[in-house]
């Protein structure tokens, strides 16, 4: 992502980081902490949460510091077939966090509808295997597809 676009990007999704941060204001007052990192404003010890949540360039942390593993969607869908946790695959929270905010940059106000409609697709969806592979590689956090869902 060029600079340009990615001021542009951050331009366009700022209602729902304008939304994130009043969210996270209110948070601070409970406890929570807030550190920049990973193309985000990160509020770290939000209780009120069970896992962690992006909100444009805001990302909430129920946990106390921004660190540690998730399990992958592909590999909890897996793992709701089979049962056996050895297909459990865990990838970096905060990197798949950095994922879903830019995909934020890129459907702005647009972003919460479009996930929420993604919904009913199985699981894993098209952003949150995106976030995984970002995860994993680095590369790759825009969706690329619908139906590829044995992609890694
Ligand atoms: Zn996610």
């Amino acid at each position: 992502m060029t600079a340009i676009a990615d001021v542009l990007g951050k331009i366009w999704t700022l209602p729902n980081t304008i939304a994130g941060l009043l969210i996270g204001f209110f948070a601070l007052a409970f406890g929570a902490r807030a550190e920049i990192s990973n193309n985000a404003i990160v509020f770290s010890r939000v209780r009120f949460l069970h896992r962690a949540f992006t909100l444009g360039n805001v990302i909430f942390n129920p946990r106390e510091t921004f660190s540690g593993h998730c399990p992958t969607y592909h590999s909890v869908a897996q793992y709701r077939r089979c049962g056996d946790a050895a297909v459990l695959e865990y990838v970096e929270l905060a990197r798949h966090e950095e994922a879903h905010t830019y995909q934020y940059q890129v459907l702005g106000p647009l972003f919460l509808p479009v996930y929420a409609l993604t919904q009913i697709l199985p699981s894993p969806t098209p952003f949150e295997r995106a976030a995984d592979i970002y995860a994993k590689t680095g590369t790759g956090w825009w969706p690329t597809g619908l139906t590829n869902r044995h992609r890694p």
